[in-house]
């Protein structure tokens, strides 16, 4: 592994192709160790103002490339990232504690979102070119809409600013982007390794607080939309600001994934698939498999084997060497926050069935956590976004139904069972975005990604994403003159 220092990017803003100084300042920190390790600009009102007039500038020139010409820049980023795959993967890991598995997923994931992008901008469908009134001939344009501000979650940084960056870049946009205070640095390493590769201000980079960044995006009139990952308050607040300039949102908010076990799963399936999706990234996952619905008749066997299950996950520092599969909570305010819910959960009548509490070390580790719970209990129905799963019981599909949909979210859900009727009917029923059957967090880049509810609106990933940050426009000749 290199150094932290080789590794490191500019502390710096990104703005007009250029790094360039800040002046106030803020450590982040690696939150396996509780130790600094860049300090990195605060940007001001300012600041986004400067990079937005960049990137309005760039869209002149980058609104009108060919789609070849785009999709061409789109694979050389991928290749880039390629080439410095490893580097990726070690800052990342540095940044947010994640296990060198998770890092490489991640890194891989935001390579083939770039290629996929980099096709799917070629391949562009509407309704046919013809005539649909007497002596007019209607054509349909899908057209870029300027200039896009991004703001992104610390859970996975680069993945999520590329989910962005890909698809605004292929609909011929520019963009501001704005990662998470707590984890800039592989979105700025992101912006060192492509900077030759994009035309000036076409990409650029703001780090510090999303109340100020977030918020002048949002009101600023030089930005058409606003696209946030992010937690549910931030994303009324950036919808509630945009809203006084009519401009377009996308958001991508928080989860609470009900999984639905009946009677006649494989539950030994079923135990394996929770052990991964519902502590993967350490349960800092918006779609992660977090709150378990169990038959009555089956519950007892499930949960001991669930818990069983979850006790020998691996818990350690990225470099504690690739067996770790459990890396720390983000920042000690999250730590904290998650400890909370578990000392709630506790308050409420839930019974620990494993883990329920820190892991005594250095970092901000907690303890992969199964929690038979009582209904209604808080720790099923609020994100907790840690290594905690609950699990509660169900009499009736009926009712398994109606508790799935009884949160305010709305992102992701999973259905066990081997009956195939009954596989297409509750995953029919079921308010989310993404619904699997005897399978949980498997994502595809050519699938939409996206909310319902509280959840948010718009999709990431697949053709859909560049369809949001596109917008259609209808011309119509008249023939005879
Ligand atoms: P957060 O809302 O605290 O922060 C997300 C981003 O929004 C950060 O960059 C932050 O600075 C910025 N922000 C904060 N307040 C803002 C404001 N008033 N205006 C504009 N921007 C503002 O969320 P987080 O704690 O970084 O991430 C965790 C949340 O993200 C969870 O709720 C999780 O479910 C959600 N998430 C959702 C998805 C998805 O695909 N739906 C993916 C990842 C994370």
């Amino acid at each position: 592994m290199q150094s932290t220092e080789l590794l490191l990017p500019p502390a710096k803003h990104f703005v007009n192709g250029e790094f360039i100084d800040g002046t106030d300042f803020f450590s982040v920190l690696d939150p396996s160790t509780e130790r600094a390790v860049l300090d990195v600009p605060r940007a001001g009102v300012q600041d986004v103002d400067a990079a937005v007039a960049a990137a309005k500038r760039a869209f002149t020139t980058w609104g009108r490339t060919l789609p070849g010409e785009r999709a061409a820049v789109l694979l050389k980023i991928a290749d880039r990232l390629e080439a410095h795959q490893q580097e990726l993967m070690a800052l990342e890991s540095l940044n947010t504690g994640k296990p060198a598995a998770v890092a490489q997923d991640d890194v891989a994931s935001a390579i083939d979102s770039f290629r996929f992008m980099a096709g799917a901008l070629r391949s562009g469908t509407s309704l046919s070119a013809g005539e649909y009134a007497k002596d007019h001939f209607s054509v349909i344009v899908r057209e870029p809409l300027g200039v896009v501000g991004a703001v992104t979650p610390w859970n996975y940084p680069l993945l999520m600013g590329v989910w962005k960056i890909a698809p605004i870049l292929a609909a011929g946009n520019t963009l501001v982007l704005k990662p998470s205070e707590t984890t800039p640095l592989s979105t700025l390493k992101f912006a060192e390794l492509t900077a030759d590769l994009m035309p000036e201000g076409v990409f650029n980079v703001l780090t510090g607080r999303g109340s100020v960044i977030g918020t002048r995006l949002s009101e600023h009139p030089d930005v058409a939309m606003v696209a946030l990952t992010g937690s549910v308050g931030s994303g009324v607040s950036v919808a509630s600001v945009a809203a006084q300039s009519v401009k377009r949102v996308h958001l991508e908010l928080g989860g609470k994934a009900p999984v639905l076990v009946f009677e006649d799963a494989d539950i030994d399936a079923a135990v394996d698939g929770l052990r991964a999706a519902g502590y993967w990234n350490s349960g800092q996952e918006c779609g992660a498999a977090c709150r378990v619905l169990v038959h009555e008749s089956i519950a007892e066997e499930f949960t001991a084997k669930l818990g069983a299950a979850v006790a020998t996950l691996a818990v350690g520092a990225p470099d504690e060497g690739e067996s770790v599969e459990l890396g720390p909570m983000i920042s000690r305010a999250h730590y904290e926050r998650v400890l909370a819910h578990l000392s709630k959960a506790e308050a409420e009548g839930a019974r620990f069935v494993t883990g329920g509490g820190p892991v005594e070390r250095t970092g901000y580790f907690i303890e992969p956590t199964v929690i038979a719970a009582p209904r209604g209990a808080s720790c099923t129905q609020e994100e907790i976004f840690g290594p905690v799963v609950s699990v509660e019981t169900f009499a009736t599909e009926a009712e398994a139904i109606e508790r799935a949909n009884e949160v305010p979210f709305g992102l992701a859900a999973s259905v066990w069972t081997k009956d195939a009727q009954r596989s297409h009917d509750v995953a029919s029923r079921i308010d989310a975005g993404t619904v699997w059957v005897n399978s949980h967090l498997a994502l595809a880049t050519e699938m939409p990604w996206g909310g319902f509810k509280g959840s948010g609106y718009g999709r990431d990933l697949s053709a859909y994403a560049i369809d949001d940050y596109s917008r259609t426009k209808h011309v119509m000749h008249h023939t005879g003159r």
